[in-house]
């Protein structure tokens, strides 16, 4: 998608111009511009649990930042999903900024998790937005760093089929494809190297919910413009469902994968929801079988 430039400049014209925004002349002559910049941070197939950014939405606030979009869940501590675009626009050089950090957009009130928090837990420091897919600038690398973004995860996991996937997304991007992600949670109680544990820094005021599982779906367009109206049946689509425990790399990423429907049944969320029905139903059944290497 070649807005990408033109939209990711706009959302630091908005930030930068906010008390003008009264102004319906600034309004006015940015407002078209703003939707592209949704379009490009993880809402373009829908928004799956129907997240609203309004605080009385504690389990399902929608948090809207110019690199992935997010549903925030209060009483977990953690996400419930985050959603992103991966084209080659977004892959450079930077390197990990390593910068992990609360997260300071959470409505007034709101724990804010910290990188210690989960010290000695037994669990990685989990990105659901992974740092290498927003390495073309300081600030975008920077911004999965912040720990709305992370999660809870079995460090064997988090270092084997799960990353050997997100590889696997970088080198789809690299032969000429553009992505749309969407990554989440299901259940509680989780084996990291320390043990089970439902959730970590449990004998603080608060506890961060250890996932039980996580998912992951990837729809796969060759590069292009107009994303959605060249969306198929035959549209490649991946989905996994994999474990939160140790024994997670027994196994390569593939043999987790698993249908659409499948996630669709154990989050009640609906994917892809801005598709035509049919289209839906027919992406959605599948399960991936390309090979992989
Ligand atoms: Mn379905
Ligand atoms: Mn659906």
């Amino acid at each position: 998608m070649r807005f990408f430039i033109i939209s990711f400049a706009s959302i630091f014209i908005l930030w930068g111009c906010e008390s003008d925004l009264a102004s319906p002349n600034a309004t006015n002559s940015l407002a078209p511009q703003t939707e592209i910049v949704v379009d490009d941070t993880g809402l373009t197939l829908g928004n799956p649990s129907e997240a609203e950014d309004n605080v009385n939405f504690t389990s399902n606030y929608l948090i809207e930042k110019p690199q992935y979009t997010l549903s925030y869940n209060r009483a977990r501590n953690t996400a419930n999903w985050v959603a992103w675009h991966l084209d080659e626009n977004h892959l450079g050089n930077t390197s990990r900024q390593n910068d992990f950090r609360p997260d300071a957009t959470l409505p007034e009130g709101w724990y804010q998790v910290t990188s210690f928090d989960y010290s000695e837990s037994g669990f990685d420091r989990g990105h659901l937005c992974p740092s290498a897919d927003r390495s073309n600038s300081v600030g975008d690398n920077s911004a999965t760093f912040l720990m709305s973004n992370i999660m809870p995860q079995a460090p064997d996991l988090n270092q084997g089929p799960w990353v050997e996937l997100e590889i696997y997304c970088r080198d789809l991007v690299r032969q000429g494809n553009e992505l749309y992600i969407i990554t989440g949670v299901a259940g509680q109680g989780g084996v990291g190297n320390r043990g089970f544990k439902r959730s970590i820094d449990s004998n603080r005021h608060t506890g961060i919910a250890v996932p039980e599982r996580f998912w992951k779906i990837i729809l796969v367009l060759p590069e292009g413009e107009n994303d959605l109206e060249r969306i198929t049946a035959s549209t490649r689509v991946i989905a996994v469902d994999m474990p939160n425990d140790q024994d997670a790399d027994t196994r390569l990423w593939s043999a987790y994968r698993v249908s659409v429907d499948q996630l669709e049944r154990t989050t009640d969320y609906d994917f892809f929801s801005r598709l035509a029905i049919d289209l839906q139903n027919s992406l959605e059944s599948k399960v991936d079988q390309e090979s992989i290497n």
